[in-house]
């Protein structure tokens, strides 16, 4: 994976992951993490060893969109010390605090306890060697984004929006957390998703549901590469509710689309 080094180093370096691609979002819902989950599997599918850690404590979807949803990860010992293992599907290996609640429970813990969860599961788990790490964000840009973007060493990130006004808006602030100084992200780029929506009936017919552009005309505006768009298609939203993202598909033009924005990433 070619991906540019960050300018320093913030969090302890973790032995055997090479890069971490955190995949944020300014707003809850735009499909952060259907794409989170397509990246992975697409990298796998590229020959690169990948982890996958669901980082949004408040909404975690993860274990759902990769079919684990009551699996339990359990401890090894690795050289005397007791590691937590990531559960694995398509090759991916997956690690959730959605692994450690009751199904339909809210996770209400505050923000310093959330933070600890999640380092233990980047720190004390037993990942092997990763490529790449992705790390699914909670939306928007709180305490909890500080928290981890400050202890862990983020490759570079990349900003997921749909075309519309309300979810650009918090974009914007999105890419003004990543290049904080305390924080200092390399932003690789935006991925427009529910960009266009095409009825079977009408194949040739366009319709811009949520506006057209928005986030590819953002990315211009704040000069940061676009990688890609998504259409809205009713299978990917299926896809990730049965567990098989759409990028495990053999031969289809959505795993050709996940596959040119994951090679647009990286
Ligand atoms: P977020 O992580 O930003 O909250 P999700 O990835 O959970 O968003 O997506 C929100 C909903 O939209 C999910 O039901 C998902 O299946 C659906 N969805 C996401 N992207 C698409 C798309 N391109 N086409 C159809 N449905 C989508």
């Amino acid at each position: 994976v070619h991906i540019p080094k960050p300018p320093k180093i913030k969090g302890k370096k973790i032995e055997g992951i090479t890069n971490i691609i955190a995949v944020a979002s300014g707003k809850g819902g735009v499909g952060k993490s259907t794409v989170a989950s397509n990246l992975s599997v697409s990298l796998k599918k590229m020959g690169f060893e990948v982890g996958i850690l669901d980082a949004d404590i408040y909404g975690p979807s993860i274990p759902i969109m990769f079919d684990v949803e009551d699996k339990k990860p359990f401890a090894i010992k690795v050289d005397g010390v007791s590691k937590m293992k990531p559960i694995e599907n398509y090759g991916v290996k997956i690690l959730s605090i959605g692994f450690f609640t009751k199904k339909g429970e809210a996770v209400i813990w505050r923000g310093p306890m959330a933070s600890k969860a999640l380092k233990q599961m980047i720190f004390d788990a037993n990942w092997g060697k990763l490529d790449v790490l992705i790390l699914d964000l909670p939306p928007g840009t709180g305490d909890i984004h500080l928290s981890i973007l400050q202890s862990m060493p983020v490759t570079g990130a990349v900003i997921v929006s749909t075309p519309q006004n309300v979810a650009l808006a918090d974009v914007s602030k999105a890419v003004a957390m990543f290049r904080q100084q305390a924080i200092d992200v390399p932003i690789l780029g935006i991925i427009e998703n529910m960009a266009y929506f095409t009825p079977k009936e009408l194949p040739d017919n366009k319709y811009y549901i949520f506006g057209r552009e928005g986030a590819k005309t953002l990315s211009k505006d704040m000069d940061i590469p676009f990688l890609g768009e998504i259409p809205i298609v009713q299978s990917v939203r299926e896809a990730g509710d049965i567990g098989c993202p759409v990028a495990a598909h053999e031969d289809t033009p959505l795993q050709e689309i996940f596959q040119n924005i994951t090679r647009n990433t990286v």
